[in-house]
């Protein structure tokens, strides 16, 4: 009997990645097989660290096409879901080996997803390949397999999504790009890190989502009819009304300035009005990494709370953007699916 068992998605990113032209070093990056990114982590090998002395067995499966994560769509999420529903029962973890770019729209798809998922899922890759003499991808995937295999290891199981980087566990949901090139890629502006992988493993288990009690089911029905703008200084209302007065936008997120603030002109808030009007559900958030949307705060935000618009309080861009589409996609009715936005459904927003 193995000690753990993990299953391990390979979908792309850099992680696997090397040069187009391998004579060129400054040819672009390409994602290239499992075959040969595994190559690279003799540690899961059948002979190797985590097989041989920690009793883990490994189950792999790639994506036919590898991709850098900038060329997913919520297809590619579905397809992840997919994969380890299939599993689900057969495993003790999941990891899924995936690009940075995107990796907390995924993380923050996928929670949503699941529900009563009661198992790890952890994402995780890296700034630089694997066949790099400094690469991250080792300590990264190093780090994964002791949150997927945790009974391996004696550690508390984690049932959630996370995004797992330099180090640090993150709730998939709360975790956001950070960084281009440091190895700290990822942070978590609003809510503790679920674990530290230091010298010791330190799980935050009062952080950790408690161990649903129902039957894991998925649910991939997403409504992609969603946009998300940014508003700055000197932003038409016309323009913006152009592209949100159309039967079409289901769902709109707009990034205030800091606590949910925006202009009050006549043009912009009539804008927002026949959105509204139109049944689009209208969602602010702050375009601020800390602290979130307190509707009403300040006055510059008061016209926005007699409109409907909804709180979207702490949450990241990527989990506004996920919840939307999913709550959405569930086809509720109109004050069902605006009750849900508010909520905090699997711990992606405090406030
Ligand atoms: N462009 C890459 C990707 O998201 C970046 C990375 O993996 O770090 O696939």
């Amino acid at each position: 009997m193995p000690e753990a068992r993990v299953f391990i998605l390979y979908t792309g990113g850099t992680i696997g990645m090397g040069h187009l032209d391998p004579a060129i070093p400054h040819s672009p990056l390409v994602p290239k097989s499992w075959e040969e990114l595994q190559h690279f982590m003799p540690s899961i090998q059948p002979n190797g660290y985590f097989p041989l002395t920690k009793g883990i067995e490994f189950e792999y499966h790639s994506f036919d096409e590898v991709m850098d994560s900038s060329q997913f769509n919520t297809g590619h999420w579905k397809m992840m879901a997919e994969e380890i529903e299939k599993r689900y029962d057969d495993f003790d973890g999941f990891i899924i080996i995936h690009g940075t770019d995107t990796m907390a729209y995924t993380a923050s798809g996928l929670s949503f997803m699941f529900e009563n998922l009661a198992k790890p899922v952890v994402l995780t890759g890296s700034q630089l390949p694997i066949s790099h003499s400094r690469t991250d991808a080792v300590n990264n995937l190093s780090n994964a397999i002791h949150v997927a295999a945790a009974k391996a290891f004696d550690l508390d199981l984690i049932p959630e999504v996370c995004v797992c980087f330099n180090d640090k566990l993150l709730r998939g949901n709360r975790s956001t790009k950070a960084s281009t090139n440091d190895f700290d890629g990822f942070i978590s502006p609003n809510y503790q890190p679920l674990a530290e992988l230091e010298e010791k493993i330190k799980i935050r288990k009062e952080y950790v989502l408690n161990q649903p009690t129902g039957n894991f089911l998925t649910q991939t029905e997403l409504n992609i009819n969603v946009i998300e703008i940014g508003l700055f200084p000197g932003m038409r209302p016309d323009l913006l009304r152009k592209l949100v007065i159309d039967d079409e936008v289901d769902g709109l997120i707009l990034k205030t300035y800091g606590s949910g603030n925006a202009p009050c002109s006549d043009e912009f808030v009539s804008v927002l009005r026949k959105a509204h009007d139109n049944g689009t559900h209208i969602m602010f958030i702050s375009q601020c990494l800390q602290g979130g949307v307190e509707m009403g705060k300040y006055n510059a935000s008061s016209p926005f709370q007699n409109l409907g618009i909804i709180s979207g309080g702490d949450m990241t861009p990527e989990a506004a953007l996920a919840k939307m589409m999913f709550v959405l996609g569930l086809r509720k009715s109109y004050s069902e699916t605006r009750f849900m936005l508010q909520q905090n459904l699997v711990g992606e927003r405090s406030i």
